[in-house]
């Protein structure tokens, strides 16, 4: 007997009819409740769906897949302690089949670990299941689909069991007022402004913007000085139930992205909540000013490395944003810290979501420079001779996560400038990273970090040579590249590649009035040395070994 099936009380509490569905990125059960009619919230069950299907459509860091494992098993724990009825269902066929079969089989969800769903009991009396649509769209489609074929089944009797549908309430921007605006010219700015005032934070009596900024990013690019004492990030143990899990995906899932060693994720609400204790405590007085800088071996600064959590519901991003703001009125944190973080959530993460239900399908294929080369090897490597990438993606090996620069400005940065494919590079940081699901990853890659999109949710490709890893971070030091040589085997790759990309696509930046005068630049050097620059680049993209084309299994 494994510990979750001991730790698995055997006893069904009661009989429910009405079963919650709980989808893997939606661990928050009570708000799982609030979505369904009061008159059908007495008495439920909570019905999870164990598939591991969804984690073998893509190479999944096996940290991530210990993690939503473990934390869907801690969950469904936690409400049979609550005494609720816990169907949990385990299987290796995608979720929407385990539904579809209790859907057509008028099956009866019963409590316990169910590995054949086929055995569980014909339903004597109705049976409602209640399901929130997920974030990401090919689960949604394929639970809606489910519910149709419900809607559609001609033999509805009183002992079928029915599927409700209710729209995603785990984010706090209006879909429908807010997708019709993305567009090119709308601006992050303007959607986080309307999100300060509806949900009235860091907003004075009159209205205006606590301290009369709306930003304070400009207090916000230091570097780390050489003297300063970084937080220690904590590492939560991991229980008899875990551990296990740790041991079977190390297994099972041995030919998958990164390391399974050295678990130490928070896989329940409470101990996520001790991450979150930590960082407001720790992380957040120093968050704005260093927000951007990296250090090598130091994969969280001041970052509070709690999307993943939040990612899964497992943390509330409005919780985040008072306490944040709390924080500012005890003198805690400055305002650069408060208002930054708080940006970054209503902010960034709301924003992200809108674009992507505005965006979706077609984004999907979007490649708007024309990328078609494969990711270079160095992103499963991490052995490149680049002490940056090399440290970056040993860190996303190793923890299945990196704050948002090194994510950003080395990363995607160096897909760029290598002109590699940007929906290969989407399908790695979805497998790559533990905060990584569709409705987030897709936007940040495809939209803000390599331009595919054309331009709709940043206004310029973010690309910049060397110089920019060097003064935001300490990698040059120990670089076998040298950062001020601009071209040749010795020099700083970024540097020449960084050239070579404005001029191939000196249109793009001629659009953007803040970064056209690169081009300028470029075309005032030498002839000499902008032969240099393109027989560097040239040289280095043929030369880089590159990693086989990967697609996402359905
Ligand atoms: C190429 C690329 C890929 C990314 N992929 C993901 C992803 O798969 N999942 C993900 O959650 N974030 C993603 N981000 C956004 C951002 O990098 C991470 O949210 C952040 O680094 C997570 O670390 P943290 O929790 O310490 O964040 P903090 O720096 O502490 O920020 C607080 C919170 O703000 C939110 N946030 C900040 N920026 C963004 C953003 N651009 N989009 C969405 N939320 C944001 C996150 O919820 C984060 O937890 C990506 C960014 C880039 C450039
Ligand atoms: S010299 Fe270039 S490649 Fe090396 S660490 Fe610095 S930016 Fe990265």
């Amino acid at each position: 007997m494994t510990a979750f099936e001991s730790a698995f009380p055997h006893q069904s509490p009661n009989n429910p009819s009405h079963w919650v569905y709980v989808h893997p990125d939606q661990l928050n059960p009570e708000k799982l409740i609030e979505a369904i009619p009061e008159n059908e919230r007495n008495a439920v069950g909570f019905l999870f769906i164990e598939s591991s299907h969804r984690w073998k459509t893509l190479p999944f860091h096996k940290k991530r897949i210990i993690f939503e494992m473990s934390a869907m098993r801690h969950t469904a724990l936690e409400l049979t302690r609550k005494d609720y009825s816990v169907c949990y269902i385990i299987t290796d066929h995608p979720f929407e089949a385990s539904l579809k079969s209790v859907l057509a089989g008028g099956k009866a969800p019963v409590n316990g670990i169910i590995t054949d769903v086929n055995a569980l009991p014909p339903s004597t009396t109705a049976i409602q299941l209640h399901a929130m649509l997920p974030a990401s769209i090919d689960e949604r489609n394929a639970l809606q689909k489910t519910a149709s074929g419900d809607t559609e089944h001609p033999n509805h009797d009183d002992n079928q069991v029915r599927l409700h549908l209710y729209p995603n309430a785990f984010f706090l921007a209006d879909e429908e007022e807010y997708t019709p605006k993305i567009s090119p010219g709308y601006r992050m700015e303007f959607f986080y402004r309307d999100m300060r005032k509806k949900y009235n934070i860091l907003i004075e009596a009159d209205g205006q913007p606590t301290g009369g900024d709306w930003n304070y990013d400009k207090d916000n690019r230091k570097s780390l000085p050489k003297k300063i004492s970084l937080p220690t990030f904590p590492k939560i143990n991991s229980d008899a139930i875990t551990q296990e899990i740790i041991n079977s995906v190390a297994q099972k899932y041995a030919d998958h992205f990164g390391s399974a060693e050295n678990f130490t994720m928070a896989v329940t609400r409470q101990d996520a909540t001790r991450l979150a204790d930590h960082f407001f405590e720790q992380g957040l007085p120093d968050f704005g000013p260093y927000e951007d800088a990296m250090a090598k071996g130091e994969a969280y600064v001041f970052h509070s490395g709690l999307s993943t959590y939040m990612n899964v519901g497992l943390i509330e991003p409005l919780d985040l944003c008072k306490r944040a703001e709390q924080a500012w009125y005890d003198g805690h944190a400055p305002l650069n810290s408060v208002e930054g973080f708080i940006r970054q959530i209503i902010g960034w993460r709301e924003f992200v979501r809108v674009y992507y239900e505005a965006m979706m399908p077609d984004v999907r294929k979007a490649n708007a420079l024309s990328f078609k080369r494969g990711l270079p090897a160095v992103y499963w490597t991490a052995s490149s001779w680049m002490a940056c990438m090399d440290d970056i993606v040993g860190s996303v090996q190793e923890l299945g996560w990196s704050h948002h620069i090194p994510r950003l400005m080395v990363l995607s940065n160096f897909s760029n400038l290598t002109e590699s494919d940007p929906y290969q590079l989407y399908l790695w940081f979805w497998y790559g990273y533990s905060d990584a699901h569709d409705w987030v990853v897709l936007p940040n890659v495809l939209g803000m970090s390599t331009f595919a999109d054309g331009g709709v949710l940043a206004s310029k490709p973010y690309v910049s040579g060397g110089n920019y890893i060097n003064k935001m971070s300490n990698y040059c030091n120990s670089c076998r590249y040298k950062i001020k040589e601009k071209t040749g085997p010795e020099a700083c790759p970024f540097n020449y590649l960084y050239w070579n990309f404005v001029d191939n696509h000196r249109d793009v930046f001629n659009e953007n009035g803040r970064v056209s005068f690169m081009v300028n630049m470029f075309d005032k050097r030498k002839p000499e040395d902008k032969q240099a620059i393109k027989d560097s680049a040239k040289t280095f993209i043929d030369a880089l070994p590159r990693w086989n084309q990967i697609s996402k299994k359905d």
